[in-house]
């Protein structure tokens, strides 16, 4: 069995007080015998004070983004082994505002997934189609593309222990959630991928989130297909009734 996995991505939201009054608000929240792995990913300034204020609750931390090299004279950067210091989990990598509005290529993302590895972090690894890749058909294509280049030489121990996330960019931000069929689809496909390269093991075991316009209201339908894992979530991890709302549905 796989366990649920809900994150949330702020990006670039909220000021140090609002995260830390969210976080708390989401702790609050959570059921005492609540199943489900959750994780916030906020700005990279804040994760000291995130980390601080979840405290002991389950809450998980994570950043969205590194550099793959462990220090040096990289101005502006942050490592692996900086946010594991911290006490940071998890790392988003190859989000679809990185590939598509910074450049990033599934070469470079490939090289922050074994820096993350090598300092103990739980990669989060997305891919995801554009519109026009959907519409001309290159879906699976484009995600299997994404999915051999980034993850490189990543072993099939390690593999088990990568998140991916299924993001259809065109789904992002816009409030066009695929539809749970769609979804399903392209995480069975994925799954397929994942066999082809490693063994079924190693398959069953990767959990997959979907990611894009996640709501509390469409959650549940999302999460109740088999081969989706769990969610991350953009706008709707921004407050905490309706982060609370999507946990619910997992
Ligand atoms: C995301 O940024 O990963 C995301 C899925 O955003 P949203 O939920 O706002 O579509």
């Amino acid at each position: 069995m796989r366990r649920p996995f809900i994150a949330g991505n702020w990006k670039m939201n909220s000021t140090r007080a609002e995260g830390i009054a969210l976080v708390e608000g989401i702790a609050k929240g959570l059921a005492a015998d609540c199943s489900v792995e959750v994780a916030v990913c906020p700005p990279a300034l804040y994760l000291d004070a995130i980390v601080a204020a979840a405290g002991d609750s389950p809450i998980g931390v994570g950043a969205q983004n590194i550099y793959f090299e462990a220090s040096g004279a990289f101005t502006g950067e942050i490592s692996a082994a900086m946010l594991k210091d911290i006490g940071c989990q998890y790392v988003i990598l190859g989000h679809s505002e990185r590939r598509h509005v910074f450049g990033e290529s599934s070469s470079l993302i490939n090289k922050k997934v074994h820096a993350a590895l090598a300092a103990g972090l739980v990669p989060i690894v997305c891919v995801g189609e554009l519109l026009e890749e959907r519409e001309t058909g290159k879906t699976a294509d484009v995600v299997a593309e994404q999915f051999y280049g980034s993850l490189a030489g990543v072993s099939a121990e390690q593999m088990e222990s990568i998140v991916l996330a299924y993001e259809p960019v065109w789904a992002i931000g816009t409030g066009k959630v695929a539809t749970p069929e769609q979804a399903e689809a392209v995480h069975a496909d994925l799954r397929k991928v994942i066999e082809a390269r490693y063994n079924s093991a190693v398959a069953e075991k990767v959990r997959i989130q979907y990611g894009g316009s996640v709501k509390p209201d469409n959650a549940a339908e999302l999460l109740s297909q088999p081969n989706i894992d769990g969610a991350l979530v953009g706008g709707a991890a921004l407050k905490a009734d309706s982060f609370l709302g999507i946990i619910a549905g997992a």
